[in-house]
């Protein structure tokens, strides 16, 4: 584990009103094409910092990965990158501001970040990006956690994902309390707003269900012998 310490002269900013301590962030490790992108990562972090949120995420100094990481960092917010050892070598991750902690394996890491926010915020990014960003709201959906999870849709990057969704739930594949997971929204202000009022919306037959108890129990069939 690193841990190299915000700038001596930026103390952190006195903790806002915000329901969230710590909020864990999915975001492509490429910039995107539009500077709005790499605007949106920026201003994100100062979101965080204004609000005196820690930043979760995975740990890289790439795209708008390294953007947000380094708002924060300069900005003194905290800084957590959660990060799998095969992947640690500087030269795959880069300098990675704030504190890193090592994990075993994809898996885990996804785990980790979870365990360590309060609530979950894709900015645009890819097929990384996106598989992180659905694992946490079908952990939602099997009630394995019951934290917030925010789309920065950024420029209607995410519209056709969101109409997917929306095609899924009239197709019967989707709840519409399980469409109520994703909130959304075009700037990390507005998204804040949204996120801050969030209140889970449970099925019924829901689950509860924790890590601990899906990863480690065995099932297994006895037949009788014939
Ligand atoms: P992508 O959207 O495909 O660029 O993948 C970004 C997501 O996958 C991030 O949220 C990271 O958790 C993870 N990831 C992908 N590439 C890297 C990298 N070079 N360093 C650290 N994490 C990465």
């Amino acid at each position: 584990m690193e841990e190299q310490q915000p700038p001596a002269n930026k103390s952190k900013p006195s903790s806002s009103s915000s329901r969230f301590r710590r909020v864990c962030v999915f975001c492509g490790s490429s910039p995107g094409k539009k500077a709005a992108y790499q605007l949106a990562a920026v201003q994100l972090g100062h979101q965080l910092v204004e609000r005196g949120i820690d930043l979760v995420y995975g740990g890289g100094s790439v795209g708008l990965m390294g953007l947000i990481s380094r708002a924060v960092h300069n900005g003194g917010g905290h800084v957590l990158g959660v990060v799998p050892k095969a992947v640690l070598p500087r030269e795959l991750i880069g300098d990675t501001p704030g504190e890193l902690k090592a994990v075993s394996g994809m898996h885990q890491r996804k785990a980790e970040m979870a365990r360590n926010s309060d609530a979950f915020i894709a900015l645009p990014g890819g097929y990384g990006t996106l598989e992180e960003l659905l694992e946490v709201i079908t952990w939602a959906q099997l009630g394995i956690h019951s934290k917030p999870v925010g789309l920065l849709n950024v420029d209607g990057y995410y519209d056709s994902l969101l109409s997917f969704v929306d095609k899924a739930v009239e197709e019967g594949f989707v709840t519409p309390a399980a469409r109520h997971i994703v909130v959304a929204a075009r700037t990390p202000h507005d998204l804040f707003a949204k996120l801050e009022d969030y209140v889970p919306v449970h099925d019924a037959a829901e689950p509860k269900l924790t890590w601990e108890t899906t990863a480690t129990t065995t099932c297994r069939r006895h037949s009788r012998a014939s």
